[in-house]
């Protein structure tokens, strides 16, 4: 389910692999779980004799669905349906993260050092980056205009070893998230959007820039040694 596909699934069935106390593992889910700055999916279980309310995700080797109400039995076929409008927006705002990275990162050469997407609003944190407000609006225009072009979003998989080698993939992944992945894994999911963008991710994502809407900028924060965080929402 971990396709570009996959990731506009908002129900499925499933059957159900362990159980524990408020915990539910299934054989395939479309939930996505905590991780790369993105919140997990909520949704719910439904099965013959019960429901619950998935209201986390989380990975730690299995996905974990954390269930509050009834518990299934292991072998029972369940149905999960998604909170769509708060994955679809965790989508977009993602989408409009790599975006964002992309565009500062050709304009000022500066990393993506952190970010955490939220339903009404993200921020990504850039370093080292100095913007005035002057700047911060010629790149909230820039932004819109890029996705004005519609550019789509891709995604594939590639060897880690091409990826660590490759100069398209922007300077944030060259440094210490590469070091963070623990070296037992070789593949790796890729995002591209149109010809501007390459960045490994595993977050979910639109398929067409034109989903985004508009970008706007709340605030710009100093956060100290030429780090600057941008909190921004986006308009349909
Ligand atoms: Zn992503």
């Amino acid at each position: 389910m971990d396709s570009l596909d996959g990731t506009y699934i908002k129900e499925f069935e499933a059957e159900v692999t362990a159980v524990f106390p408020g915990i539910v593992e299934l054989n395939q889910t479309a939930f996505y779980h905590l991780g790369g700055g993105q919140p997990a999916d909520t949704g719910k279980l439904v099965w013959n004799e019960g429901s619950g309310k998935v209201f986390d995700v989380r990975k730690k080797n299995r996905i974990r669905h954390m269930i509050k109400g009834d518990l299934p039995d292991i072998g029972d076929t369940v149905k999960g349906s998604l909170d769509w409008d708060r994955r679809y927006s965790h989508m977009r705002m993602h989408t409009s993260q790599h975006l964002v990275s992309a565009v500062v990162s050709e304009r000022y050469g500066s990393d993506t050092v952190g970010n955490q997407i939220g339903f009404d609003r993200s921020r990504i944190d850039f370093k080292p980056l100095k913007l005035g407000n002057t700047e911060l609006n010629m790149l909230q225009d820039e932004v819109n205009q890029v996705i004005s072009k519609d550019l789509k979003i891709s995604i594939s998989e590639s060897e880690r070893s091409d990826l660590e080698n490759n100069p398209e993939i922007r300077s944030s992944m060259s440094s210490g998230l590469w070091k963070m992945l623990p070296s037992s894994i070789t593949k790796l999911r890729v995002v591209k959007i149109g010809n501007i963008d390459v960045c490994p991710c595993a977050g979910t994502h639109v398929r067409s820039l034109s989903e985004i809407g508009d970008i706007a900028f709340l605030k710009k924060d100093n956060k100290g040694s030429e780090k600057i965080r941008l909190t921004y929402k986006l308009n349909d």
